[in-house]
């Protein structure tokens, strides 16, 4: 059975080894792009969030590639997320296309994939899932952790662009490693490529920026244009709460670290809200103190348009700005926004945050961060 999934910024690598593994034929979408957006928005309801109608592009693009079936994660709680695969699978049915919903709900998530395997008369060898399932899992880390870092220091890159280009190039390797020791192989390779496109981090960032949000727009850079790299290349140093590993340790796999993590961010939001709203509502909140109390100078919200849990994030952030003075600035997106409309934001923001800071320091001149 040909197998496909939808796109969410580099955990495709992680998800099309695993099921290859198991016994599928893989067919991973086409990388996101306008064309992708519009298939989506045009055979969704106008007023979905923007995750919604790209998945739906996805899976429009992989079945004609010759997909059968779609994998896609379930959900609960008050947020869409549990309802689209409903919504999506009529979708697909209204269109004529006979493709089979493979629905992953967490709390049955090794259940449902044994149910799919056994479907196409296969067995998963049990002894082998473990072991299968970390190395899928730290393929999809160590690009995170590159992603973390190459968000932190591109500020510092000697050349524009080296940073993405040396990401997309792991993310390559990465792919095509199939054993522990390629793995290692590809990271030292690429650990030593990045000293070379970094200046040393001696003078430090001129600035510190926090992003939060919605989970997808975080992860997924071809719906955000690349916020995060963008920010970057207007010299601040950048992080970001949310990683597709990051998710998978906390929702799927026990890890007392992330356990531990997600209880201090917890701490965090009491004073703000009383209780979970949903997607990662809660966690913005909790972020958005986390990096206030780290001294960043700036945070920038990614959501997208009509998402409920950041509509109510976003309405208690201003309490959180004026708490901790840390200016906050909110990235609403749909299929209408523009990249040369985001880019002036940013450049304005960024702006005004080193207007402010150079003020704090009882500076008098100010030097603008672009243009130059
Ligand atoms: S978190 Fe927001 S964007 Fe994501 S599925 Fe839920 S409502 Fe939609």
């Amino acid at each position: 059975m040909r197998v496909t999934f939808p796109h969410m910024g580099m955990t495709w690598v992680g998800v099309k080894h695993l099921l290859a593994e198991v016994g599928f034929d893989v067919v991973v979408p086409p990388p996101i792009t306008r064309a992708t957006l519009e298939l989506g928005s045009k055979h969704s309801p106008e007023f979905i969030c923007l995750p919604f109608k790209v998945m739906i592009g996805n899976y429009l693009q992989a079945v004609e590639a010759g997909a059968e079936a779609i994998f896609m994660l379930g959900g609960v709680g008050p947020c869409r997320l549990g309802y689209y695969a409903e919504v999506q699978r009529e979708i697909l049915q209204d269109l004529g296309l006979q493709v089979r919903m493979i629905v992953l709900e967490r709390d049955n998530f090794v259940g449902e994939i044994y149910q799919a395997v056994k479907s196409i008369g296969k067995k998963i060898a049990w002894h082998k899932l473990l072991p299968l399932v970390r190395f899928c899992l730290a393929k999809v880390a160590y690009l995170d952790r590159l992603e973390a870092q190459l968000l932190r220091e591109r500020y510092g890159e000697r050349q524009a662009g080296s940073c993405s280009q040396l990401l997309a190039r792991a993310m390559q390797l990465v792919d095509q490693a199939s054993t522990w020791t390629e793995l290692k192989h590809v990271q030292k390779d690429i650990d030593l490529h990045l000293q070379h496109i970094l200046l040393p981090a001696a003078a430090g960032p001129a600035l510190r920026i926090g992003i939060i949000g919605e989970i997808y727009m975080l992860i997924e850079s071809a719906v955000n244009f690349g916020i995060g790299e963008r920010l970057g290349e207007l010299g601040a140093s950048v992080s970001r709460n949310m990683y597709g590993s990051t998710w998978v340790r906390e929702h799927l796999i026990p890890d007392w670290r992330a356990f531990f993590n997600a209880r201090r961010i917890a701490r965090h939001c009491r004073p703000y809200i009383g209780q979970r709203v949903g997607g990662h509502g809660f966690e913005s909140i909790g972020y958005a103190v986390e990096y206030a109390r780290r001294g960043y100078d700036g945070l920038v919200q990614v959501l997208p348009l009509t998402c409920m849990p950041e509509i109510i994030a976003k309405s208690i952030l201003p309490t959180v700005s004026r708490d901790w003075q840390i200016p906050i600035l909110t990235v609403t997106l749909d299929e209408h926004a523009g990249e040369a409309g985001l880019i002036t934001r940013l450049e304005a923001f960024v702006d005004m945050l080193l207007e402010r800071k150079n003020l704090r320091a009882g500076g008098k001149s100010y030097a603008p961060s672009f243009g130059s």
